[in-house]
């Protein structure tokens, strides 16, 4: 188990990216100009009263609302500069 402080923590540790599904179909027909999804999808990201959402700023859509179910999660904000 990690300690909270544990700066790999910090570091990048996604493994499967979040991504609209409009974008990637758009993406995938090669219908933009953009090298990479990441490039072509534009993502906010944000807390709701639910929990957080991501939502897709080129399409207006929902991507995924993640409902905290009320828990009071550990996040870490902290950034390494
Ligand atoms: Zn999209």
């Amino acid at each position: 188990m990690r300690m909270a402080n544990d700066v790999s923590l910090l570091t990048l540790q996604i493994q499967q990216q979040i991504v609209c599904d409009r974008c990637s179909r758009e993406f995938l027909a090669g219908q933009t100009d953009s090298r990479s999804l990441q490039d072509y999808t534009r993502l906010g990201v944000g807390f709701t009263d639910r929990g957080l959402q991501v939502w897709c700023r080129r399409h207006g859509l929902n991507v995924v609302h993640i409902d905290f179910d009320g828990q009071e999660l550990t996040a870490d904000f902290r950034c390494l500069v």
